[in-house]
C-alpha cells in the first residue's frame, strides 16, 4: 500500500524533470524579432515539405529548409482552443483546467485564466511590443480580451471567421464567423480576403515596428472552415476533382503567399537575420475541410498522430544553422521558454517547456523530453520514447512503436505487455494529480471523437500520375 500511494508523486517527478531543462543564459547582442505564425486545422501532410504532391507551398517550406524543421513536433492538444491556451502559456493546459474547446453552453464566457501569464506578458519586461493579428478564440469577454495581453491587437475573438466580407458559413456558425474585426490602433478596414487582410496587417506591424524587439503572433485561421478560397487561387487547382479538397489547397496557396509577405517586410527592413519565425499549425485536419495528415492515422479531435503531430519548423539564422531535421521529440509547449530564453529572460519554473535553440544547433545533444502526456476529453496519451500509448472509454488501451508505425496500425499491447503496464501507471499517476476541468465539450463532440478512433484513415498522399 505504501508503494502504490507514493506512485502518484513518483510519476509527477519524472514527468516534472522531463520537462525542466531551464536556461538563463541571455543570448548576446540585440534582441531577437519574434514571429510567430499559426495556421489553423492544417492537414499535416498539406505542405510541401511535409510531402504533398498536390500543394504547393514553396514559401512555409523555406521556413522549414532554411532552419529546422522538427519531424517530432506536437501540440498539447487536438483542437483549437486548448492548443492555443497550452501554446500562448508555455503551460500545459490541463494543468489549470483548459482541457476542453469553450462550450456554447456557456455563450464563449469563459476563456484563458487572467492569472496564467502568457507569451507577450513575459516578453514585455524584456522591452518587447507584441501584437496579434488574427484569431483569439481564448474567450471573448472583456476580462479575456487579447487586449489584456498584447499591446495591440487586430484580431476576431471567436473558433473561426467568413474569409469574405459577405461570405457564407455554415448556418450554426454564421453570427460568431461574421463578427467585427476588433483593433486598439486603427478602425478595421474592411474584409478583402481574410488571409489577404491578416498577412497586409502582419506586414505593417513589422513596419512599425521595425525599430524596437517585437513580438508578432500572427494567428492566421487558414485552412479552418468556411471553405472559402479565392477564385483565382481555385483555378490554380482546378486539376484536384474533390471540390471541397480543391478549395482547401487554394486556402493553403493563399497562406502561403502571405507568409511570403511578411518574410518580404523582415528582409525589407534587414531583420530577417535575428528574427526568430516559427511556423505551426495549432492541432491537425480535420479532414472534413478537405485535408490529409498523411503519413498519420487519425485527424483533429483524436490523440493519435495525426490531431496533434503537426508542421512545426523554425528558423534564427542568426543561431541555428541551415537544413536542420530534428528527430527527437518537442512540442508547442517549448515555444514559450525558447522565446523567453532568447530575449534574454530567464525561464521560470511554472513553465512546461524547454528553450529549444541549444538542441537544434547540437550544444545539447540529450533529448529534450523523455516522456509527453495529453488529455482530452474521453482520450489519454502518454509518448516515452519511440514507445505511444492511447486510452478511449470502452477499449483496451493502445500501444504503439512509432520508431516503426508512424501511421499506428500496428497495436503492440499484448506483444509489449509490461511496458503497456509501466506507462498506463504513469499516465494515471499523471492523470490523477490534475484539476479537473473548468469545462466540458459538448456531448456529441465527445461522442464523434470516440468514434474518430475506429474510422480508417488516407495514410499515403495521392499519386501524382
Ligand atoms: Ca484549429
Amino acid at each position: 500500500m505504501k508503494v502504490f500511494k507514493f506512485l502518484p508523486l513518483i510519476g509527477i517527478s519524472l514527468l516534472c524533470l522531463s520537462f525542466k531543462s531551464i536556461s538563463d543564459k541571455p543570448k548576446e547582442g540585440k534582441k531577437p524579432n519574434i514571429v510567430l505564425i499559426l495556421a489553423d486545422d492544417m492537414g499535416f501532410g498539406d505542405l510541401g515539405i511535409t510531402g504533398s504532391t498536390e500543394i504547393k507551398t514553396p514559401n512555409i517550406d523555406a521556413l522549414g529548409e532554411k532552419g529546422v524543421f522538427f519531424n517530432q513536433g506536437y501540440v498539447s492538444s487536438p483542437v483549437c482552443s486548448p492548443s492555443r491556451a497550452g501554446l500562448l502559456t508555455g503551460r500545459n493546459q490541463v494543468t489549470f483546467g483548459y482541457d476542453n474547446n469553450l462550450p456554447k453552453n456557456l455563450s464563449y464566457t469563459d476563456g484563458l485564466p487572467t492569472e496564467i501569464k502568457t507569451i507577450p506578458e513575459y516578453l514585455k519586461p524584456l522591452g518587447y511590443t507584441s501584437g496579434i493579428i488574427g484569431k483569439w478564440h481564448l474567450g471573448d469577454g472583456e476580462e479575456h480580451h487579447p487586449k489584456n495581453r498584447f499591446d495591440e491587437y487586430w484580431s476576431f475573438p471567436y473558433g473561426g471567421h467568413n474569409y469574405f466580407k459577405n461570405g457564407k458559413a455554415t448556418k450554426k456558425a454564421q453570427k460568431a464567423y461574421a463578427s467585427a474585426l476588433e483593433s486598439n490602433y486603427k478602425t478595421p478596414q474592411e474584409i478583402t480576403y481574410l488571409t489577404d487582410d491578416i498577412g497586409d496587417e502582419c506586414a505593417d506591424f513589422i513596419k512599425r515596428h521595425k525599430d524596437e524587439p517585437f513580438f508578432l503572433y500572427a494567428s492566421f485561421n487558414a485552412p479552418h472552415a468556411p471553405l472559402q478560397a479565392l477564385e483565382e487561387d481555385i483555378a490554380l487547382y482546378n486539376h484536384i476533382k474533390d471540390p471541397k479538397r480543391r478549395t482547401y489547397a487554394a486556402m493553403v496557396h493563399r497562406l502561403d503567399l502571405n507568409v511570403a509577405k511578411i518574410i518580404a517586410m523582415l528582409e525589407k527592413h534587414n531583420l530577417d537575420d535575428n528574427t526568430i519565425i516559427v511556423f505551426l499549425s495549432d492541432n491537425g485536419g480535420p479532414i472534413g475541410n478537405g485535408s490529409l495528415n498523411a503519413p498519420y492515422s487519425g485527424k483533429k479531435g483524436t490523440l493519435l498522430e495525426g490531431g496533434i503531430h503537426v508542421p512545426f519548423m523554425m528558423k534564427w539564422s542568426k543561431h541555428i544553422p541551415e537544413n536542420i531535421r530534428y528527430e527527437q521529440t518537442i512540442s508547442s509547449l517549448d515555444l514559450a521558454a525558447t522565446f523567453v530564453t532568447a530575449a534574454g529572460g530567464k525561464v521560470n519554473d511554472v513553465l512546461d517547456g524547454v528553450d529549444l535553440v541549444p538542441y537544434v544547433n547540437g550544444e545539447n545533444k540529450e533529448a529534450p523530453h523523455q516522456q509527453m502526456t495529453w488529455k482530452f476529453t474521453v482520450s489519454r496519451s502518454i509518448r516515452d520514447g519511440n514507445w505511444k500509448l492511447v486510452t478511449i472509454p470502452n477499449h483496451l488501451p493502445m500501444l504503439f512503436d512509432l520508431s516503426k508505425d508512424i501511421s499506428e496500425q500496428n497495436d503492440l499491447l499484448f506483444k509489449e505487455k509490461e511496458k503497456a503496464e509501466k506507462m498506463i501507471k504513469q499516465l494515471g499517476n499523471w492523470e490523477v494529480a490534475l484539476p479537473n476541468p473548468s469545462y466540458f465539450e459538448e456531448n456529441k463532440y465527445k461522442a464523434l471523437q470516440q468514434k474518430d478512433y475506429y474510422k480508417k484513415y488516407q495514410l499515403k498522399q495521392p499519386s501524382t500520375l
